[in-house]
């Protein structure tokens, strides 16, 4: 004989336990187990909490990707030394880098508000402060929020692989209005797609990080033709 009252329970129970799997994968404060360094050379005298608001509003794009980011400042002090040691040691595979520069050179467009160099043996992205102040002053926009977008398009294409870009969201290639107005408001997420994407990336880099502890790298000097805006 069956128990109506006891299958009516399990029911209910299951139901929860569903709703809760429901909600916590609809959540973006699931803690990402992919986590990426990003390692941050200021060369253009950014005030750092601008940089740092911006890091802070790059970090929850990324998060909602399912990636964690950790930012090191990696200025350096009047005597030219890094603040953080960390900056000089090897690399590691999931160490990203990230320039902050007043000189985007003649080979990008003029609206280029950052570039960078997809290559995942030494890669790196840079954006370009003038350009963003610029941008920010004409959107009426605080300068960590037009910040924010670029690095999280720049980094994008890093851990997407891909030199690509999408009609719409962070990947656009020029941002447009819609861009700007979700940027402002913390609404601009990666597509579906491209979350997996680079949460697979992350996923390699890690797994090759526990195969080859560290990488020889210096900071290499940027590669101008194979850089995409
Ligand atoms: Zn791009």
């Amino acid at each position: 004989m069956r128990n109506v009252g006891a299958d009516i329970g399990n029911v209910l129970v299951r139901a929860v336990v569903c709703g809760l799997v429901i909600l916590c994968l609809g959540s973006p404060a699931i803690e990402p187990v992919r986590r990426v360094r990003i390692k941050v050379f200021n060369q253009a005298g950014a005030p750092s909490r601008r940089v740092l608001a911006a890091e802070k509003k790059a970090a929850l794009i990324f998060r909602w990707a399912g990636i964690a980011a950790d930012w090191l400042d990696c200025s350096v002090d009047a005597s030219g030394h890094y603040h953080l040691p960390e900056c000089e040691r090897a690399w590691m595979p999931a160490d990203v880098e990230l320039v902050i520069t007043d000189y985007p050179g003649p080979h990008l467009s003029q609206f280029a508000l950052g570039c960078s160099k997809p290559d995942p043996q030494d890669g790196y992205a840079r954006i370009f402060y003038l350009r963003i102040q610029k941008e920010a002053r004409e959107r009426s926009m605080t300068e960590s929020d037009v910040m924010a977008l670029v690095i999280a398009h720049e980094i994008g294409h890093l851990l997407l692989r891909s030199r690509s870009h999408s009609r719409a969201g962070v990947m656009r290639a020029r941002f447009g209005g819609e861009e700007w107005e979700r940027a402002r408001k913390n609404h601009l997420r990666f597509a579906p797609e491209q979350s997996s994407a680079m949460q697979e990336t992350v996923t390699q880099l890690i797994r090759r990080r526990a195969n080859a502890p560290l990488l020889a790298r210096s900071n290499p000097p940027p590669a101008r033709s194979e850089e995409v805006e």
